[in-house]
């Protein structure tokens, strides 16, 4: 399948859902005039917070959770995007969405860089 006829398909299924008064995300039922439920709209939200220049994309993940809600606070206290702390540590943004939503650990130098960025002990660096 081409990417074109995928985005294609998740627009038809966000249609098909909004009429269904499903949420357009994750497809559970919805009360009132939003398109997404309270879970997915949070989501969103604080997704566009953290990726302030990025679109938010519908993400192919069914349910999502902060993993390190250590490092989500830190970036909201400090005013930081995951885009700019990316750079600051030398990876991607990807990486370091993996790091808040996944939970994955970055290796020895990256977490001592994300410690040293945020002034804060985000990771053990102990050997
Ligand atoms: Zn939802």
């Amino acid at each position: 399948m081409s990417k074109y006829d995928n985005a294609k398909a998740m627009r038809e299924l966000r249609k098909r859902r909004k009429m269904k008064k499903l949420c357009t995300r994750c497809g559970k039922p919805v009360e009132g005039e939003h398109v997404q439920c309270n879970a997915c709209r949070e989501y969103c939200k604080m997704y566009a917070l953290l990726h302030p220049k990025e679109k938010v994309i519908i993400r192919s993940l069914k349910t999502w959770e902060v993993k390190n809600k250590k490092l989500y606070r830190l970036l909201l206290e400090r005013k930081m995007t995951i885009p700019q702390l990316a750079q600051m540590v030398g990876v991607s943004s990807r990486s370091v969405d993996r790091w808040v939503f996944e939970g994955s650990i970055p290796k020895l130098e990256n977490r001592e860089k994300v410690n040293a960025c945020l002034n804060a002990e985000v990771f053990d660096v102990e050997a």
